[in-house]
């Protein structure tokens, strides 16, 4: 095998192909007070000509900045250096180097040659014009035939299985995200670019609307013949489609290779150890673990391979050498940036061949709820059949017409035991963060009632209760909210924002008692020196640093209940199973459960499986599925929990994946009009008459689990549905296997 360090084998290898871009030796720095910030470092690559390539890093990995270059659009005062070559026509020999584009030149290349699609399609469109404004701009810009161009639009829309008419004369907030983000990618096709860098395109969708972009994705990669640069923090989203995968660590590329071959034996220490580090639903919990400490700051890049201080192999050669690309595999095309590459797959063992399948299937098996959290005893808190309606001001109309009433919670019923832990998932809309704050007292429910312990909280404000009054609610029933920086005082040290809960909460305690209470749990969650931590401001923490003193502050208060609403989505993936196990190790400290909330089935799984905890499936207001984590990832029962689990990215490249998407619909009923019957009639790929009539009750699901339950007809076994008629695919629209709707009605649907 040969093993090289010189730029010039690299090039060989990987320039064999058609390549459309080369990036050599390509810089972007930006002069501060404290040093040169280096946030692209040398990096060489060669896109080729019809591949999707998949750029993997977390954030401030320099991945954003990649993809700015490649369009030539560092913003002032960054400084773009080294050599990208543009090469239009497959067999060009010379290229374009477009870092020497004069004006004209470089408006020609951005969005006509080269495009780009950023995340959050909503901050791209001005909000104050229509779409269709947004692609007349865009065409007279570049000087192309408005009606012609139109034309195009409306092409690329339908292909994107949305309503062309009704896009083009929206404003964005009139479109759902799943919607703004095909507009987008949409507008970014209009000019037929050869190439399209996607910016994390996904990134803020939920988990059906990401899979079934991401199919899209694929769909327009042969329609338009492009090659796509896909940039993202999240691994298994990108495996899914990608030809090859480069994975950035500290602003510099450290192993690219074809897809099947990153996954299945990487040979970069970070890359192994990202991998392990990601939640996913194949592997065994235990083979999960965090990347060991934090990513070097952009001044202070550490000498020889930068990732030598987090490396279990570094050695002295490490320390001293910046490692340069070795080719690690005989094709050709696959290289890392590691002295010791050899020696990875010893030292860093990934999870054995199948071993993940032969253990789900084990996890699925387990006849009985024997092990998991003690649910003998009564309730800490108690939902039942819960409503929360909202009614939508709809202002001077409302003068003419009854409000609109959302509800956003319908029926729902839940205990939540001691050191328990229910995971709420769920699309956007479905209801679970409304569920989550009306079962920790923080909104009033419309019908139905929350009990804390046996008393029912709304009764114990107003009137006073019998064992419990409202101040021990309101202590023992606590919030994490998904950005930590919301529940800190942005002027306040953190030793300011501990304090506070100690001294209402804790009057006995003496100065010196809280100051020690705090370093002690400083130290406990890995802020270390504490010393130092408690005199920062939030803004002088990383992302997870500030989570874990958000969560530390909530246990100040020695709470019962803690709603975890998306604590760890904010976070990079090898911080998330991190900062889960520090929730499970406090929750071991102080006795407390939770009610976590997740879009992500990943996450909701390690959490629960680890805790012996549950998993319940919000669909619009409604809890249609709940069970131990295995019964739900492994054996889901309800058709919206199965297409939930269809659409979780997995990370095993031997995984057979149905292409087809399990649901008819992409996009989300509107919640102030919920259909009829069983509310997933419309998108439920085996939804039968009887489904629209009548609305199914909680089933105890056909698998022998105690705990698991379920909202579907199909979990009876002499239930009239079997002897319905199923509804017609045209009737409500079906998706193709793009997972997009394959018909014009569902067209209209979105
Ligand atoms: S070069 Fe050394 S420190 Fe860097 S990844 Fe390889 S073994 Fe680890
Ligand atoms: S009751 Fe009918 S529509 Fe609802 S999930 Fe079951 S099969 Fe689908």
């Amino acid at each position: 095998m040969t093993v090289s360090q010189s730029n010039s084998e690299y090039d060989r290898g990987v320039s064999g192909g058609d390549t459309i871009m080369k990036v050599r030796d390509t810089s972007v720095t930006f002069d501060m007070d404290r040093g040169e910030s280096r946030v692209l470092d040398s990096v060489d690559m060669d896109i080729q000509r019809n591949e999707i390539i998949g750029v993997v890093g977390e954030s401030g990995s320099g991945k954003s900045m990649f993809a700015s270059a490649l369009l030539d659009a560092i913003v002032d005062p960054g400084q773009l250096s080294g050599d990208i070559t543009y090469y239009p026509e497959s067999g060009d020999a010379e290229g374009q180097d477009i870092l020497e584009f004069d004006k004209e030149e470089r408006r020609q290349y951005r969005w006509e040659e080269v495009s780009m699609v950023f995340q959050g399609a909503m901050s791209s469109f001005n909000p104050v014009r229509k779409i269709e404004t947004h692609f007349i701009e865009t065409l007279t810009a570049h000087d192309e035939n408005v009606e012609e161009g139109l034309e195009r639009a409306r092409e690329i829309l339908r292909d994107l299985y949305l309503d062309p008419d009704r896009v083009l004369e929206s404003y964005p907030h009139e479109l759902s995200g799943g919607m703004t983000q095909r507009a987008l990618i949409a507008l970014s096709l209009v000019l037929e670019p050869e190439v399209l860098v996607m910016d994390e395109p996904t990134a803020a969708l939920d988990l059906l609307m990401q899979r079934s972009i991401i199919s899209l994705i694929r769909d327009l990669k042969e329609r338009y013949d492009l090659t796509i640069v896909f940039i993202t923090h999240d691994l298994p989203l990108v495996a899914d489609i990608a030809d090859r995968i480069s994975v950035l660590y500290a602003f510099e590329f450290i192993e690219i290779g074809p897809t099947n071959e990153i996954l299945e034996d990487a040979k970069h220490p970070y890359t192994r150890l990202l991998l392990k580090s990601t939640p996913n639903l194949g592997s065994p919990i235990e083979d999960m673990r965090p990347v060991e400490g934090s990513a070097p700051d952009p001044v202070n890049v550490p000498e020889g391979c930068s990732f030598h201080p987090r490396c279990p192999l570094a050695d002295e050669q490490c320390v001293a050498e910046n490692p340069g690309p070795y080719e690690v595999s005989g094709g050709g095309d696959h290289f890392a940036h590691c002295h010791h590459w050899e020696d990875a797959s010893d030292a860093i063992p990934m999870m054995e061949e199948g071993a993940n399948r032969a253990d789900a299937d084990e996890r699925a098996d387990r006849p009985s709820t024997a092990g998991y959290g003690d649910r003998s005893g009564d309730p800490v808190v108690s939902v039942d059949d819960l409503e929360v309606h909202f009614e939508e001001d709809t202002g001077f109309l409302s003068f003419f017409s009854d409000p609109d009433v959302v509800k956003a919670v319908d029926g729902v019923s839940l205990d939540v035991y001691e050191k328990d832990v229910v995971v709420l998932v769920g699309e956007s809309g479905c209801g679970k963060t409304t569920l989550g704050k009306t079962a920790v007292g923080l909104q009033e429910p419309t019908g139905g009632s929350v009990k804390f312990h046996g008393e029912d909280i709304w009764d114990v404000k107003r009137s006073g209760g019998e064992d419990v009054n409202w101040g021990q609610i309101r202590r023992s029933l606590q919030i994490v909210h998904q950005d930590p920086g919301s529940s800190l005082n942005p002027h306040r040290r953190v030793k300011a924002s501990l304090e506070e809960p100690l001294r209402r909460w804790n009057k006995d305690l003496d100065g010196n008692d809280r100051r020690q209470r705090i370093l002690s749990l400083l130290t406990h969650v890995g802020m270390t020196p504490p010393e130092d931590y408690i005199e920062r401001y939030p803004h002088q923490l990383s992302g997870g640093e500030q989570q874990r003193v958000a969560l530390i502050r909530s246990m100040m208060m020695n709470p019962e209940v803690i709603l975890a609403d998306e604590p760890v989505s904010a976070l990079d993936v090898s911080l998330r199973v991190e900062m889960m196990d520090l929730m499970i190790q406090l929750q071991e400290m102080f006795g407390t459960s939770y009610l976590f909330i997740s879009h992500d089935l990943s996450n909701a799984r390690y959490i629960s499986e680890k805790t012996g905890g549950r998993i319940g499936v919000l669909y619009l207001g409604e809890l249609v599925e709940i069970g131990p984590p295995e019964q739900i990832i492994q054996n889901p029962q309800h058709p919206y929990t199965q297409a939930l689990r269809w659409a979780t990215p997995e990370l095993n490249p031997q995984e057979e994946r149905a292409t087809e998407a399990p649901i008819r619909k992409i996009d989300i009923p509107d919640p102030k009009n919920p259909p009829s019957g069983c509310r997933y009639h419309t998108r439920c790929p085996e939804a039968r008459e009887v489904c629209k009539e009548q609305k199914p009750e909680t089933y105890d699901a056909p698998t022998n689990v105690e705990s698991h339950q379920g909202t579907c007809f199909r979990m009876v076994d002499d239930h009239e549905y079997w002897e319905s008629e199923p509804l017609p695919e045209g009737e409500e629209g079906t998706l193709g296997d793009s997972g997009s709707a394959g018909d014009e009605g569902t067209a209209t649907g979105d």
